[in-house]
């Protein structure tokens, strides 16, 4: 993508709104734009971003044999009447009334609408068990909608229903939910932590919260230090095998937020183990039994022909307060520091001097080179002054800059800086395509 093409309205001054670090940084490198509290247009940088880390969710939720549909974001109050929740839920709500008096909602969850939809569609319990997922706008009305994206009032999900007929079935699904997650945020440069989590409105017995430890989070967390490094399930993973290892070597170790925690049982912890942090909750997942079947007569006739309600439980991830989150652990005080899989471009190539036909030629090049490799590359072919493009690409944050000048040329060499750690090398222009193309291709291979 050539810049002078692209649309990116970078902030010179820090919007005095924004109080955190990663809110700061997406309005100053023009990822999001506010339209109204909590509701943000995605601007195409930004956009980039939500769409890499959507894809990985999906494909990790696909791994883990969930299958993905879509559902609307209106819904029909009805609905809610059956489940009980739709005077429960309260100011959260967003309520709509349409041209003919019917009472709408804008959905804040769909556990209603999937368990409408899976009682019409399956019989007998030959039909399960079955994981049905979407990855769709939310809307809820929070009271205070802050530090942008990370806790906006419209905002975008992936959510899993599971559906099984036995609670021992049951069990294994949120298992496999439970691993998929720790694959899925491992693979945006995250480590979370599951914790011991409350049910809150959606209900239910068992329940936890994946946690990404970061200064700025809304959550104060207490856990184990042996999970924060605790390694990740496998890409060979055998989501099909039983998966009850992966849960119990998380859970024999504390870890509780706030809501839940007992300080006698984090005492037994060894004191140079205990860790006592502030977290951002990127996911969290609920098994809540016959919660929604029995008030919504969802059921299937089981082996012995009676009928039987069906086992649920619900898996949300935060994808765009993902953003947020990946910021606030991959930044410095230049600006952000994307990790390659979600990384918005790959690749920021600059030409310190258009119009210069060598450093142009070379430019170009290399530019069509790495694109015809797959590199996502952010081409700054625009005559801002150097020190702008340099402020510019720090602040984007993509991994690699390749910069190109005629003082380099005249000696054969372009220059790669490292966005992560800084470093800098003087290669000639088919080294640095060799080394970029590599790093690139290296940092997306499936862990
Ligand atoms: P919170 O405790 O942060 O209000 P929640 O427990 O109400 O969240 P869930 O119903 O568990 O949220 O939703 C699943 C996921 O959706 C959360 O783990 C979080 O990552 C994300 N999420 C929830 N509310 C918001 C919001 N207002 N803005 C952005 N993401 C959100
Ligand atoms: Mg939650």
């Amino acid at each position: 993508m050539r810049l002078s093409k692209f649309f990116l309205p970078v902030l010179k001054e820090t919007p005095s709104e924004a109080k955190i670090i990663s809110h700061q940084l997406m309005l100053r490198a023009g990822m999001v734009r506010q339209g109204a509290a909590g509701i943000y247009s995605w601007l195409p940088l930004g956009h980039r971003v939500l769409r890499k880390i959507e894809q990985i969710v999906r494909e990790e939720q696909n791994r883990a044999g969930a299958v993905e549909m879509l559902m609307p974001t209106i819904q029909s109050a009805d609905l809610w009447r059956e489940s009980g929740r739709y005077e429960a839920y309260g100011k959260e709500m967003l309520r709509i009334t349409d041209r003919h008096d019917r009472e709408m909602l804008f959905g804040p969850t769909n556990e209603e609408l999937i368990t409408e939809i899976v009682r019409s569609g399956v019989r007998s319990y030959k039909d399960l068990p079955k994981m049905l997922y979407h990855i769709q706008w939310k809307f809820r009305d929070e009271i205070r909608p802050r530090f942008g994206v990370m806790r906006g009032r419209e905002f975008l999900m992936k959510d899993t229903y599971s559906f099984d007929l036995t609670p021992d079935e049951a069990r294994k699904s949120y298992y496999k939910m439970f691993a998929a997650y720790l694959r899925t945020f491992a693979r945006m440069g995250l480590r979370s932590v599951p914790m011991r989590a409350e049910t809150g409105p959606i209900g239910g017995d068992l329940s936890h919260e994946f946690i990404v430890l970061a200064d700025t989070g809304e959550s104060e967390v207490f856990c184990h230090k042996g999970l924060v490094d605790m390694a990740v399930p496998s890409a060979n993973t055998d989501f099909d095998g039983d998966l009850v290892g992966i849960f119990n070597e998380r859970t024999s170790l504390y870890a509780a937020t706030d809501e839940m925690h007992d300080e006698t049982e984090f005492n037994k912890v060894p004191e140079a183990n205990r860790l006592s942090a502030r977290g951002i909750e990127v996911g969290h997942i609920f098994y809540f039994g016959t919660k929604y079947s029995e008030a919504m007569k969802c059921s299937v006739n089981g082996p012995d022909g009676k009928p039987s309600f069906i086992e649920m439980g619900s898996y949300g991830v935060g994808v765009s307060r993902l953003v947020g989150a990946i910021i606030e652990a991959y930044h410095d005080e230049n600006g952000c520091k994307w990790p390659v899989p979600v990384a918005p471009f790959h690749v920021g190539l600059i030409n310190l001097k258009t119009g210069d036909a060598e450093t142009e030629r070379v430019c170009t090049e290399l530019y069509q080179k790495l694109e015809a490799q797959g590199v996502e590359v952010l081409y700054d072919d625009t005559s801002a002054r150097a020190g702008e493009k340099f402020a510019t690409m720090d602040l984007i944050g993509l991994p690699y800059q390749i910069v190109i000048g005629p003082r380099g040329l005249k000696n054969g060499v372009i220059e790669v800086k490292n966005r992560n750690d800084g470093a800098k090398d003087e290669l000639p222009p088919d080294a640095a395509f060799a080394y970029v193309t590599d790093a690139i291709k290296k940092a997306l291979e499936l862990a």
